[in-house]
């Protein structure tokens, strides 16, 4: 991990939003360890709720099931050498989120006002005291629209159906490139048509296209941006 003076001392609340597979995950990461920062994936709070909705035979659509649901449930990350883990009421349950079916369920969950509710509070929770890379899809838009600095992720379809498939099938997920492809362009459209909280670049957002970069040129460009940004 390289020293905090990365971001000279100043703590920073920096937010990347984007689409589903453009690196957001990947690159959070190294920038978090870059500056020191804690870094929180909010897609994996979505599967979290869409997980033990599931589990409790809650559906998408039930909102006052969802409701109870939420009264009830304790998310929280840990944090070790293979990245982040989130727990649900004691259980590290991030296996079970990371599959295609939890994709599409925690999309359909994530329309739905009680949820973004009850998660809104949650996320601005661990974004006190700042130090922090917070990736999702609407963090520079609705969650922190005074974050210090906002970036939007974004990739070419095809890139990102690739990139998917590769992580998944590390995971012995059985999807096919197709399917994937398919469940991303479905995901992307749920996200960014929906009434509440859609998948857009905040005004003033940095805007990325990783389509042709690696991790480490997309990494790299952000921290100019940073050091940029603590120059004034
Ligand atoms: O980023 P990830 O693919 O894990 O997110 C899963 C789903 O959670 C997204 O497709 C989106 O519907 C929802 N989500 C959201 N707002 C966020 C993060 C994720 O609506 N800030």
């Amino acid at each position: 991990m390289k020293k905090r003076s990365d971001s000279d001392g100043k703590l920073l609340l920096i937010t990347i939003d984007g689409p589903a597979g453009a690196g957001k995950t990947t690159v959070s990461r190294m920038l978090s360890d870059r500056l020191g920062y804690k870094y929180i994936d909010t897609g994996a709070l979505y599967r979290g709720v869409a997980w033990e909705a599931k589990k409790a035979g809650i559906s998408h659509d039930d909102d006052a099931g969802l409701e109870k649901l939420c009264g009830s449930l304790r998310l929280e990350f840990v944090r070790d050498t293979n990245g982040l883990h989130l727990f649900s009421n004691n259980s590290d349950i991030n296996g079970e989120i990371r599959t295609q079916e939890m994709s599409m369920l925690a999309s359909s969950v994530s329309a739905r006002p009680v949820v973004r509710k009850y998660l809104l509070i949650l996320q601005r929770e661990l974004g006190k005291g700042k130090g922090a890379v917070f990736e999702g899809r609407d963090m520079g838009t609705v969650v922190f629209p005074d974050a210090d600095i906002k970036f939007y992720l974004n990739a070419s379809v095809k890139i990102r159906a690739i990139r998917r498939y590769n992580e998944l099938s590390d995971k012995k997920d059985s999807s096919t490139l197709e399917e994937i492809e398919r469940d991303i362009r479905r995901r992307d459209e749920n996200d960014s048509t929906r009434a509440l909280a859609p998948l857009k670049p905040a005004e003033e957002a940095i805007k990325i296209d990783s389509t042709d970069l690696n991790v480490e040129s997309v990494v790299n460009l952000m921290i100019s941006h940073v050091q940029k940004h603590l120059m004034h």
